[in-house]
């Protein structure tokens, strides 16, 4: 795409993609160009020591003056919680997410990072400490060693080894020819996906964020690689506040809260046992989304 094209160095420069580890996706980019209207000015404050507590309170927010696209959305998220994003197409999902990243600013109501409103802070440095993992998996034309260590600039090569192993991603690397040398084509198209996504938690495992958004690759990968996948992303949410617009059963399984949107309003909340049990909106996604999907 026309994103992709342009050199990494402009992208790294332009969005701190270095310091926070940002996987890249198109749909980000995208939004990536636009200035939020909140502008950055001279004083904000940095964002140091995050616990992970996030507070959505009564955010509304509408890309254009005449469709409201997030309604009174209201949730905490303690250290540590993983929040899983449903609901259909269009829903609003990527919408919070995009105002939790700061790429919107919120219209209505207030974000809150342990307590602190995410307008007041510095946004390099609110990127700088939210990992952010998307599906379209950015890599670039260097050695794995290099793609890996983009997460964070300064780590050493046994920092980059550690992540990779962390990652289940150590073992594929150690059986190309050249290892962690080998070099990747742009897009990392010598990779299968799921060898890409691996890398990507690498990445994201070496920048060690304290609040990570994920939105979960809906690929078909082979049941091994998918089980491999899966205990990454285990390792890479572990102790982190994480939000993800899920596509896995078992993400939602694990979730401490399931938000559902529906109409940028959640609609539901609650475990999948208590959604399921409310033969809801959950209850009808689940049947005609999740339960045909792997139930890994
Ligand atoms: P989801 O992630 O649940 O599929 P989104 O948050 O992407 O939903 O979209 C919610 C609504 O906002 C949709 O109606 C979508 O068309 C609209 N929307 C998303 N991005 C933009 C944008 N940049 N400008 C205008 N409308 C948008």
């Amino acid at each position: 795409s026309r994103q992709f094209s342009r050199p990494i160095n402009d992208l790294a420069n332009q969005y701190n993609m270095i310091q926070s580890g940002i996987a890249g996706a198109e749909r980000v980019f995208e939004v990536m160009d636009r200035e939020t209207e909140y502008d950055p000015g001279t004083s904000f404050e940095q964002l140091t020591d995050v616990k992970g507590e996030v507070v959505f309170q009564n955010v509304s927010f509408r890309y254009t003056d005449d469709v409201p696209t997030l309604n009174d959305v209201t949730f905490a998220a303690e250290p540590g919680d993983l929040i899983a994003l449903v609901g259909p197409t269009g829903a609003g999902k990527t919408t919070i997410i995009n105002l939790l990243t700061r790429f919107y600013d919120v219209g209505e109501g207030s974000i809150t990072i342990d307590g602190r409103d995410i307008r007041s802070l510095d946004k390099d440095s609110l990127r700088s400490r939210l990992g952010i993992v998307l599906q379209d998996v950015y890599l670039f034309s260097d050695t794995i060693r290099e793609n890996i260590r983009f997460g964070r600039l300064d780590a050493t090569d046994e920092e980059v080894e550690a992540a990779a192993k962390l990652a289940n991603a150590d073992g594929f690397i150690r059986k190309l020819p050249n290892g962690y040398d080998a070099m990747l084509t742009a897009g990392g198209g010598n990779l299968s996906q799921g060898q890409r996504q691996l890398l990507t938690i690498a990445r994201a495992i070496l920048a060690d964020p304290a609040i990570l958004v994920l939105d979960e690759a809906t690929s078909s990968v082979d049941t091994r690689t998918e089980l491999h996948i899966q205990q990454a992303m285990g390792v890479l949410m572990k102790g982190r506040t994480s939000f993800v617009i899920a596509h896995r059963l078992s993400t939602i399984r694990e979730a401490s809260a399931i938000l559902v949107i529906h109409g940028g309003e959640i609609v539901e909340r609650g475990t999948h046992e208590e959604l399921l049990a409310l033969r809801g909106h959950y209850y009808e996604l689940y049947a005609n989304q999740f339960s045909q999907v792997s139930s890994l």
